[in-house]
């Protein structure tokens, strides 16, 4: 047994798994590229006081999952990792008077995530997500764009049959109104309800909706719906994103029990699944509207909606999909040489064609010739490049590893040569 090991809840991803995760990150950035989403770094901590006011103290991420970071000092800041990306971007967009460039301010995220949570499948304490985030736009339109955005980055992923659930969750009019007949109707079946779940029913009505509990499944049956509680102007936006969804034939289940962990969502709400699997540790993202934050986090009024896709659930989902991801690619050649010692010819050879821009690999062991090779082809190497007597007169041998032929080649027509075979002609 190795004495260290990766901590619990988190695992190194090796370089078999690498090229995976990078098409996903290709796949996020030119769609947001597309979409007209621009790139924000945010750091990986943050004060406290950014996350319980922008997640909501009562949720379990903040309650029981925030990693909060030990203060050095008795007067220091109190920090805490990130667990979710939208309260440090709305912070960041209040701190730099985003509010006075053009709205909506359009944003991505891809990075990790930290939530001090049980590990199990799908899980973890360490996870990535890409966040999209568009400040200052009420919708509906734009919660469209949003939705489809995420659905169409399952598609590019291989995942056709991801849906998206969809609720309208209401907002500070008219939510409270739903959440007291909500209390009321628990409070005529308490003695149903689990210990746990009668504490949440003090803090967060809302979050016995989505428990995942037996019993409160059967008890929830008979809730009051929260789409049937919603005000005028809740109801008209709520239609008119679906509307909007109807016009791009973007397909849409209402789910009225979808009210997301997080307090500062208003409005929309949604969840991507992959279809027939909708365990909250199937949820592949979610997302909403979070009209209220901005103004929570300092900032003068501003709406606002995002996502969050959790990449290592996708990666996950892809394999049991079967779905086919790139693996890691080999050098076009590796250059060996007759004489064990040659190492300095060998690796300058490599540079001049890396310079060229081909992925080219020196062997700088000092061994055989015929042990330069085996390595070469166990690399999964398309050719070698044998250097010999031949590279006085300026030539090479270039042997086919696949084809296990061999021919005569000018060192200076190897870089137009290689290219064209790199590019599989
Ligand atoms: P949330 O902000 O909790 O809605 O998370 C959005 C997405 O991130 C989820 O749908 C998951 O795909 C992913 N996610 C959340 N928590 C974890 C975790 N602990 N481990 C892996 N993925 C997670």
């Amino acid at each position: 047994m190795p004495p260290y090991r990766a901590p619990r809840g988190t695992r190194d991803l090796l370089p078999a798994e690498r090229p995976a995760w990078r098409a996903l990150a290709d796949i996020a950035r030119s769609l947001s590229d597309a979409y007209g989403y621009r790139e924000i770094e945010t750091p990986l901590f943050e004060q406290v006081d950014v996350f319980e006011r922008g997640v909501g103290a009562v949720t379990d991420i903040i309650e029981k999952e925030l990693f909060r970071i030990a203060p050095r000092t008795e007067d220091a800041e109190v920090w805490a990792l990130r667990p979710e990306g939208t309260a440090g971007i709305v912070r960041a967009y209040v701190q730099h008077g985003m509010q006075t460039w053009p709205q909506p301010v359009r944003l991505m995220l891809l990075g990790p995530m930290f939530r001090y949570d049980r590990p199990q499948a799908g899980r973890y304490r360490q996870f990535w997500q890409w966040d999209i985030e568009a400040i200052g736009d009420a919708g509906p339109a734009i919660d469209a764009e949003i939705i489809e955005l995420g659905l169409r980055f399952y598609r590019e992923a291989g995942l056709e049959d991801v849906e998206v659930h969809l609720n309208s969750i209401g907002d500070p009019g008219c939510r409270p109104a739903y959440i007291e007949a909500l209390g009321a109707f628990y409070a005529k079946r308490l003695d149903e309800l689990p210990p746990h779940e009668r504490e949440r029913l003090a803090t967060n009505p809302l979050r016995l909706l989505d428990s995942k509990d037996p019993a409160l499944v059967r008890i929830n049956v008979d809730a009051p719906v929260i789409t049937e509680h919603l005000c005028d102007a809740c109801a008209d936006h709520f239609a008119e994103v679906k509307d909007h969804l109807d016009a791009l034939g973007v397909e849409h289940r209402p789910e009225t029990g979808l009210v997301r962990g997080l307090d500062y969502y208003t409005r929309t709400a949604f969840e991507y699944y992959r279809r027939g699997r909708e365990g909250q540790q199937q949820a592949l993202g979610g997302g909403g509207r979070y009209d209220g934050l901005v103004e929570l986090l300092g900032g003068k009024h501003t709406p606002g909606i995002g996502f969050a896709l959790g990449l290592d659930r996708v990666i996950l989902t892809q394999q049991d999909a079967g779905v086919e991801v790139p693996s890691v690619r080999p050098p076009i050649a590796v250059v060996v040489g007759a004489d064990p010692g040659g190492t300095a010819e060998r690796l300058r050879v490599a540079t001049d064609l890396r310079a060229e821009g081909l992925p080219v690999r020196a062997d700088l062991a000092i061994r055989k010739l015929g042990r330069q090779l085996e390595a070469a082809a166990r690399e999964g190497s398309r050719f070698a490049i044998i250097l010999g007597d031949e590279l006085s007169e300026g030539n090479v041998q270039l042997r086919d590893l696949e084809a296990a032929s061999q021919k005569v080649v000018a060192i200076d027509d190897l870089p137009a040569l290689l290219l064209r075979k790199s590019q599989g002609s």
